[in-house]
């Protein structure tokens, strides 16, 4: 249901991702990981061209997108298969918790403000905001202003979730009540891309592991094949350092 073809791209005169092939089934939560600078992040953006790859294609359900000669409509419906969730939430700041989650639905699903009111506080009730709905982020600790981030991702029942390091802006007591409440969508079947550096949450969470380094995917399989027996120097090198 999602596919990615021959991904590469560049950076002036640095390549940073070498041609990526990865195929990821309906319902799969599917963790990348890798040092910094792997190119984990520019792949994510690549598959909702908030990075415009140089070569290569993108599926996500029935919207395919070649990168040479894409054109303008065919990327805005690749956008609407998806919905990511930022590192540092990027929220609108004038904007109350309920309607940072009812704009998307207002303005790209054209739900007329009294419905999309209504999904907007079910979906902040499932993160745990219910109680939050008049505030602004402003008000709201690292933790709950991710989770907003999360529930207006949701809110738009996207065929795939992308989380770029969706942690890492928090303090650590913070990272607990995010990753609980990525789990929890997790058991409800919905596609999710994760780039991570939390690697007990990438172990418990997904199906599929991928390890990136250098552009490239080095190794993938189940967290049992990547987190216990990983055949590849690379990944095996990595995980001592970190853990
Ligand atoms: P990771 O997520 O694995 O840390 P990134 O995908 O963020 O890696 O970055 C990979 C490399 O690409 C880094 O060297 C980074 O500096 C570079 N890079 C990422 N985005 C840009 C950009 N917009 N312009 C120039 N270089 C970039």
């Amino acid at each position: 249901m999602i596919q990615l073809k021959g991904i590469r791209k560049s950076f002036k005169q640095l390549e940073i991702l070498k041609g990526i092939d990865l195929t990821i089934k309906k319902g799969e939560v599917v963790s990348i990981l890798g040092p910094s600078g792997s190119g984990k992040t520019t792949l994510l953006r690549c598959v909702n061209f908030l990075e415009k790859p140089d070569d290569g294609i993108v599926r996500i359900g029935n919207v395919q997108v070649e990168a040479k000669g894409a054109k303008k409509k065919d990327i805005i419906s690749l956008r609407k298969q998806s919905a990511m969730v930022f590192q540092h939430y990027n929220l609108f700041a004038h904007k109350t918790v309920l309607e940072n989650v009812a704009e998307g639905l207002i303005v790209a699903k054209k739900m007329k403000k009294i419905e999309a009111h209504k999904r907007s506080k079910q979906i902040l009730e499932k993160v745990g905001l219910s109680d939050k709905l008049h505030h602004y982020p402003s008000q709201l600790s690292g933790g709950q202003q991710q989770r907003v981030g999360i529930a207006r991702a949701l809110a738009l029942n996207p065929e795939v979730i992308l989380f770029d390091e969706p942690t890492s802006a928090l303090d650590p007591e913070l990272v607990g009540e995010v990753l609980s409440v990525i789990k929890n969508i997790a058991r409800e079947g919905i596609t999710m891309i994760i780039v991570t550096h939390e690697m007990n949450f990438a172990r418990e969470v997904s199906d599929y592991v991928l390890f990136m380094d250098g552009g490239v995917i080095v190794e993938e399989g189940t967290p049992m094949e990547i987190f216990t027996k990983p055949k590849e120097m690379r990944t095996q090198k990595f995980l001592k350092r970190i853990s």
